[in-house]
């Protein structure tokens, strides 16, 4: 265990680990707390929820985002619902296995205590969003309405039609904009963070560019919070939105604040498969849709073949000659088996030429029997505006003809590393939300982000900022201190050299090599030979890309190509830390899957019949731990300190759905 790493989880049993620490730690009076100033980057759900509440509860806050406005932060993208566990259905649900279903769902790599806080969290957010108004949808009899997502037998996700993401951000701006309104949050949109600025080892402040006017700007306050989201778009291709960026993160990590597993990427098996080059966005079809959408490829390559060559249509497919392999394989989850084994069992089906989208690489989701069952009205009153958005995108009518999906990046469970409090190596930094690594382990359960934000956002952070904040004088740092100074200058001069490259590439044209290299080496398989070729790669294309890019205009004003060659500067450095660890991570888990670790039909397990061939092959012994990385350097590998993991509830066990 690195000394660098002390995780703060409280002693006792995990029932009563955060009332406890809630109990135990300083709290400061609401005289006091108004003394306190705050900056939080990021409105989505998590900063957002965050921003709101400190204001609420009396801190001064400053809250930046990158869109026009904290309504457009990518969180309004999510579409199936978020997980708590009322057991409305009397299903069997509770909050330990909430917990139990969270830690075996990311493969046993997520802490233990953080996971029973936010599952023992999870119910209050339902009930703080419900207060706001949030119109989750409600059985007959009123009360709330539960679907099911996958990795769980019960149902417990609360969803807004396809728009839950939406309708929860619209719950929390409310309650941001009545802070802004009594002056509690002074809101800065359309401002970027470019970095942090740490004043004796603290983190104090950050540096801002106005994407307006293009100023770049100091900010000073007591501590600082990053809410920044995830960094998918490394990928090129991703389900994010595309402003997604790690810019926030990696200047953190450039300043000393550790990050934690990167190389755990979620690749979402319900994506419209990729259709050409021209592509720069992929589209998510909801997990909500494997409630009633049965997965299927034909048995036959020759059947499939023909459907790529137009000559069968679906339909032409016997029943009997359809291979439904997630109900064929994992017969206890059927097409609710988790994201991971779902993406892996796709793509399993394609590299054995069964793939029948036009480029081999899609599989069907079917609805038909679902249709046939309930009516399609009632298909309709629970995703209609998900299939407009597929026949609007791709032609087809899914309550005709199946939908054709495959596997996508679509959130990264990696992140900063925060310990119990929220808190990064950096003392005053904490982190929320997507952008830290918290929670999920090696793969994330669906619905299990909003969750997460909103819990950081709403109840964790508001009582663990004062354990740093506690310790601080109020107000002693401001923009003054030549700190701010000095890495103004060098955000300026980061800026000026990007814009004075006047190469001949575009920066989109960096970025799709980046994300194509990252996919294919660094993707939903990954092997020691495919990382140490990304690895070789990636600095070839930094350097070419700081010899060659292209930026048109200024930096005096609005410069979408300056702001995105910004971004890919930051994704162009830490995609080698991403492989870096995935390389050193020599076991498969949840979202990182390493080839060479997989079971085989001579394992002794797949013999004992607790699991089959081409499953996950963890080591525990040697890897049950969170890898968090220190910066030394961009040219210079990153130093690996390990946060082992102690597992005092949940047994560690191959992870089986069948
Ligand atoms: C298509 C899609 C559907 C999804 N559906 C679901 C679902 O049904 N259920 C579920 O649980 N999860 C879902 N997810 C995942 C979930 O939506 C996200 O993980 C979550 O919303 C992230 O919230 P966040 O607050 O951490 O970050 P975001 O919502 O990404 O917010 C990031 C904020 O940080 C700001 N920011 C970033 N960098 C900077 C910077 N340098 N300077 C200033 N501001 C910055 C942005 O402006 C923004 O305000 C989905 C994801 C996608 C892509």
């Amino acid at each position: 265990m690195s000394d660098k790493l002390d995780s703060k989880i409280p002693a006792g049993p995990l029932e009563q680990k955060w009332t406890k620490h809630k109990m135990d730690s300083k709290l400061i009076n609401p005289a006091n707390k108004r003394k306190y100033s705050v900056i939080v980057v990021g409105s989505g759900l998590a900063g957002g929820a965050a921003a709101a509440s400190l204001s609420e509860m009396g801190y001064k806050v400053k809250c930046f985002c990158y869109q026009d406005s904290p309504r457009r932060a990518h969180s309004i993208a999510a579409q199936g619902g978020i997980n708590a566990a009322k057991n409305y259905q009397n299903d069997g649900d509770s909050v330990y296995r909430l917990f139990y279903d969270t830690v075996k769902g990311g493969d046993f790599r997520a802490r233990e205590a953080n996971v029973y806080r936010l599952a023992e969290v999870a119910n209050n957010i339902i009930d703080q969003c419900t207060a706001q108004g949030v119109p989750f949808a409600r059985e007959y009899g009123g009360l709330l309405d539960n679907r099911s997502f996958g990795g769980a037998q019960v149902s417990r996700t609360f969803y807004a039609r396809g728009q839950t993401g939406q309708q929860l951000l619209i719950g929390c701006y409310q309650a941001l904009e009545k802070e802004i309104a009594k002056g509690g949050v002074e809101m800065f949109p359309r401002t970027e963070m470019m970095d942090v600025v740490l004043v004796d080892g603290h983190a104090k402040g950050i540096v801002t560019r106005d994407m307006v006017t293009g100023e770049v700007k100091s900010y000073a306050a007591d501590a600082v919070i990053l809410a920044t989201g995830g960094y998918g778009n490394v990928f090129f291709l991703s389900t994010n939105a595309m402003g997604c960026n790690v810019t926030a993160a990696q200047r953190a990590y450039k300043r000393g604040a550790f990050f934690a597993n990167p190389c755990y990427t979620q690749i979402h098996p319900t994506c419209i498969p990729v259709s050409g080059d021209y592509q720069s966005k992929l589209t998510l079809m909801s997990e909500s849709l494997r409630n009633d959408g049965r997965i299927w490829v034909p048995k036959s390559q020759d059947d499939a073949a023909a459907i790529r060559n137009g000559k069968k249509k679906p339909e032409d497919i016997a029943e009997d000659d359809r291979d439904y392999y997630l109900e064929r394989k994992y017969p206890s989850f059927g097409n609710l088996a988790p994201r991971d084994v779902s993406s892996r069992a796709a793509k399993e089906a394609c590299d054995d030429g069964r793939g029948v989208a036009p480029t081999g690489l899609g599989v069907y989701l079917d609805f038909r029997d679902a249709i046939d069952r309930l009516g399609e009205n009632v298909i309709r009153a629970r995703y209609g505006n998900l299939f407009q958005m597929y026949e609007k995108i791709t032609g087809d009518n899914p309550y005709k003809t199946p939908m054709q999906i495959y596997p996508a990046v679509h959130y990264t469970m990696g992140g900063l590393w925060v310990d119990y409090n929220l808190q990064t190596t950096i003392p005053g930094l904490h982190c929320l939300g997507e952008a830290n690594f918290s929670d999920h382990g090696a793969n994330r359960l669906g619905a299990s982000a909003l969750m997460q934000g909103l819990a950081d956002g709403y109840f964790v952070i508001p009582s663990t900022i004062a354990v740093y904040l506690a310790g601080e004088k109020p107000g002693s740092i401001t923009t003054e201190n030549p700190e701010f100074a000095q890495i103004e200058a060098e955000v300026t001069e980061r800026l000026n050299k990007l814009l004075n490259i006047n190469g001949n590439r575009t920066v989109d044209s960096f970025h799709r090599e980046l994300g194509l290299l990252m996919w294919d080496n660094c993707g939903m398989a990954r092997t020691k030979e495919s990382l140490e070729l990304a690895l070789q790669r990636i600095p070839e294309i930094r350097k070419e890309f700081w010899e060659n890019v292209r930026i048109p205009g200024h930096g005096d004003g609005l410069n979408t190509e300056l702001e995105k060659a910004a971004r890919l500067a930051d994704f162009l450095e830490f995609a080698e830390t991403m492989c870096h660890d995935a390389l050193e991570r020599e076991e498969s888990c949840g979202g990182h899957f390493r080839l060479e670790y997989q079971f085989t039909a001579d394992s002794p397990e797949v013999q004992a019949g607790s699991t089959q061939p081409g499953e996950a092959m963890r080591r525990d012994e040697e890897f049950a731990h969170v890898a968090a990385w220190e910066y030394q350097g961009t040219e210079n590998k990153p130093i690996r300190h390990v946060e082992q993991l102690e597992f005092e509830s949940i047994q560690l066990a191959i992870r089986s759905y069948a």
